[in-house]
């Protein structure tokens, strides 16, 4: 049957690691539900004199390994069961990549792009106050993820700062440069994952030049990407947002695609405005328009989602052409699509180790938060790719030990980690 819900298809991978470990009822009881759900209607005034509230999460899954630590989505479709998997997500890839924290992830039900700039800050705001008890450098410290932005970290901060008199610069990560943010944290998911990409096809002897990718979603890590692998000569033939994709089989190029979404708010605005076309400079230029559908399907060797979750399902993955996959996001694939793609031999790179650049620099951002320091680019680069390689051979060892997926691997190694703390906390007995 398949899995529905992001947190059942969470639950799946969880247990399939839970079987493998052994673990006592106890530690099992544990880990299956968050420690904190935590749920409140945020009000705000909308520019048009009316009220409007909005359904708003902060959900604490673990924290035996350290504060949780995790990200914000503002979307439309963020409910509690996304962001409770969510939060699940980051416990075991804080574990994965060795980092002292723990998972959570917030979350508000909203459409961003239908808010005003003030209508966005007066929002960011009221959910601190919401849940500002459950907040703080040792506590909880959240982070942008889909549609959340270095600025509305910013918000969150001063009104964390007004709410408690304090100076907290290490309450939130993400913040821009010039309120205490990290160099690099813009980049860090992209980069974490560009790291362990070259590492595996250096050590499949593939070279780049002869690679092909798909990258699924423009935002923040995707493009982010895109840029880094067309810099390192793989060809990038087809990218997309949430308004559909572009494809060319010569390869496109992010940077002018980028330049365009900026100017258009869309990735084929070189070319099309809304669903009017222009085909003779299409046909010019060998691009053709996809929908998001089309393009997991196309070929090239590596896909990398990197917009939502439950992308690659049972209904696509036979149909897939990449020889491998790396999250970007977070729970793109279910485990039915996982079942097929390991039958084909396809790899899967998980979110759990493909995105975890994007915490780490948040990790280190948070230590520069406490201490004062600000690193350099290098420094930032340097201890990243130390850290996401350290793990991406951990895991590869795990998957060479035991036969297993990548994620399968992931999950063992995060889980034992976890349990390992909760044994030491003496939360659960030894034996
Ligand atoms: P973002 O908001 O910057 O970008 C999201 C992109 O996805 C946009 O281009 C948007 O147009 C596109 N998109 C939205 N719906 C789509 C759809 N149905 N089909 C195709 N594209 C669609 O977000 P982001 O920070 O880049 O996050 C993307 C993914 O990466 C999420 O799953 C997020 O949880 C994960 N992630 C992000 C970070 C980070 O540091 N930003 C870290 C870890 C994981």
């Amino acid at each position: 049957m398949a899995t529905k819900t992001p947190y059942q298809r969470f639950i799946k991978n969880l247990k399939d690691a839970m079987e493998v470990l052994k673990l006592s009822p106890m530690e099992k009881k544990l880990l299956l539900e968050p420690q904190h759900n935590l749920k409140k209607s945020l009000s705000i005034k909308r520019d048009d004199g009316k009220n409007a509230s909005f359904p708003a999460f902060r959900i604490q899954y673990n924290n035996a390994r350290g504060p949780y630590k995790g990200g914000i989505r503002y979307h439309p479709e963020a409910d509690e069961d996304e962001v409770k998997a969510l939060a699940a997500l980051m416990a075991v890839k804080t574990a994965v990549v060795g980092i002292p924290f723990g998972g959570a992830k917030g979350g508000i039900q909203c459409d961003p792009k239908t808010l005003s700039a003030r209508e966005l800050q007066e929002l960011s705001r009221a959910y601190v106050r919401a849940f500002k008890e459950h907040l703080g450098p040792d506590i909880d410290i959240p982070a942008p993820d889909v549609n959340t932005t270095p600025a509305i970290m910013a918000w969150m901060r001063d009104e964390y700062e007004k709410l408690t008199r304090s100076y907290a610069p290490a309450m939130i990560t993400g913040k821009p440069l010039s309120y205490d943010g990290s160099r690099g944290r813009d980049t860090a998911t992209a980069r974490g994952g560009f790291f362990i990409l070259q590492e595996l096809i250096e050590g499949e002897a593939l070279d780049s030049k002869n690679l092909r990718v798909v990258v699924q979603g423009f935002g923040n890590a995707g493009a982010t990407m895109a840029n880094l692998l067309h810099g390192a000569g793989y060809t990038v033939v087809a990218v997309s947002d949430s308004h559909g994709g572009i494809y060319s089989e010569d390869g496109i190029d992010p940077v002018s695609i980028e330049k365009y979404k900026k100017k258009t708010g869309s990735v084929t605005g070189q070319y099309c405005k809304g669903s009017v076309c222009d085909t003779e400079k299409m046909k010019l230029d060998r691009v053709r328009q996809v929908s998001n559908e089309q393009l997991l399907e196309l070929p090239c060797d590596i896909l990398v989602p990197a917009a939502l979750d439950n992308v690659i399902t049972g209904k696509n993955a036979s149909k897939i052409k990449a020889k491998i996959i790396l999250e970007l996001a977070n729970g793109p694939t279910t485990p039915e699509a996982d079942d097929i793609l390991q039958k084909r031999k396809i790899k899967v790179i998980p979110d759990v180790l493909a995105n975890a650049g994007g915490v780490t620099v948040s990790y280190f951002e948070w230590t520069q938060g406490r201490s004062g320091e600000q690193w350099t680019d290098d420094q930032v680069d340097r201890d990243l790719k130390r850290v996401i390689l350290t793990a991406y051979k951990d895991v590869r060892r795990e998957v060479h030990r035991r036969k297993i997926p990548y994620r399968q691997a992931a999950f063992i190694l995060g889980v034992k980690r976890i349990v390992e703390a909760m044994r030491v906390r003496g939360w659960v007995s030894n034996g």
